[in-house]
């Protein structure tokens, strides 16, 4: 049998684990195709013009799936809460329901519940519900696979945490690599970038940031690069408590780079229509000003032009270069004012200066 998972969404959190539980216990995983033009507007069409961009394109992939896949199921968890009493947006919680109301189409949707704030409820009784339509009722089974499942989403954590990229960080763990990154090249300019998974991570909806950043000399960090201990301090020096489940990697990762004095900048990108992150950015917005740490929040759409985009993006890196010179160049006249006043050390110093 053949599995459809969209590539969208929660696909960007857990698919090493769907990948490994599914395939220990028979099926055949098929991904929907990368998100194109034609996949946002096949979505966008289908439901109300407010819906934010990652739903439209969750759509659009489900449609993949059952137009250009052939695949006998839909796989689309109804992910309430990751933790006691950290829920995530109706939109996700509502997945299912979504589907099943504006894809008109007589197709098996899986449609599983995972609520960790039900304490009756464990994560096998989720992993038995994402099967019992397929026929698998064996326990052990289930729990055998679940262990290769956790093992591929392991690995795929430890790779990205040390660098590795997300696309190849996931190609490795469903072909049971690991690899670790030991040296990473160095950049003049650090920015964390601040964004959830699915926003970040597909290249259509994010355009290619993280690969734009670099090459206009900026080293990117994401919330992926991150333990959750690391993302709790965040919270702290934000002042506030998480409730939203996907606010580790946006208000916990926010927090952490704002106080980290390697990063010279932060840019959060978000969906337009988000209530959940305009609620985040208005927190991180205010205490950027605090740690005085600059800031540039870029919001998508399915019109969002790239144009503007990468304009804005040279603007804040341009931003950065300038005030990174300007305050090694200070440093270097109180450091010269105060000890050894020799020329030569002092233009090696500037030169170095300059070429940021
Ligand atoms: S958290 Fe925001 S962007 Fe994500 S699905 Fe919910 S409303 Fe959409």
């Amino acid at each position: 049998m053949r599995i459809g998972i969209p590539r969208a969404l929660s696909f960007y959190n857990y698919y090493p684990f769907w990948h490994g539980f599914f395939t220990n216990l028979g099926f055949e995983v098929v991904l929907s195709g990368k998100t194109t033009k034609s996949i946002v507007s096949a979505g966008s069409a289908l439901v109300v013009t407010e819906t934010c961009l990652p739903v439209k394109i969750y759509v659009g992939h489900v449609l993949d799936l059952l137009q250009n896949k052939k695949v006998d199921a839909i796989y689309t968890p109804s992910i309430q809460s990751i933790d006691y009493k950290i829920y995530n947006c109706s939109k996700i919680r509502g997945l299912p329901d979504l589907i099943r109301n504006v894809i008109k189409q007589d197709f098996l949707l899986i449609e599983p519940t995972l609520d960790k704030s039900d304490k009756d409820k464990t994560f096998y009784d989720y992993l038995e519900e994402s099967v019992k339509d397929l026929g698998v009722t064996d326990k052990e089974a289930i729990k055998r696979a679940s262990k290769v499942g956790w093992k591929a989403q392991n690995n795929f954590n430890m790779m990205i945490h040390s660098g590795v990229s997300f696309e190849k960080a996931l190609r490795y763990a469903i072909e049971g690599k690991v690899v670790i990154l030991k040296e990473e090249e160095e950049y003049p300019i650090n920015v964390a970038v601040i964004a959830h998974g699915y926003n970040l991570h597909d290249d259509h909806s994010s355009m290619k940031i993280l690969s734009k950043l670099n090459k206009l000399g900026v080293k990117t960090y994401t919330a992926d690069r991150l333990t959750q201990e690391e993302m709790k301090e965040g919270f702290r020096n934000l002042e506030t408590d998480i409730y939203w489940a996907n606010e580790y990697e946006m208000t916990g990762a926010a927090g952490y780079y704002m106080k980290d004095d390697h990063i010279d900048g932060v840019i959060t990108v978000t969906a337009f229509g988000c209530g959940p992150d305009s609620i985040m950015i208005e927190r991180m917005t205010r205490f950027s000003k605090k740690f005085g740490k600059p800031l540039l929040n870029l919001t998508i759409d399915e019109h969002t032009g790239e144009a503007g985009f990468i304009t804005r993006l040279e603007a804040f890196t341009d931003m950065l270069f300038r005030k990174k010179r300007l305050n090694l160049t200070q440093s270097f006249d109180k450091e010269f004012k105060s000890k050894d006043n020799k020329q030569e050390k002092k233009t090696n110093k500037y030169k170095i200066a300059i070429n940021i």
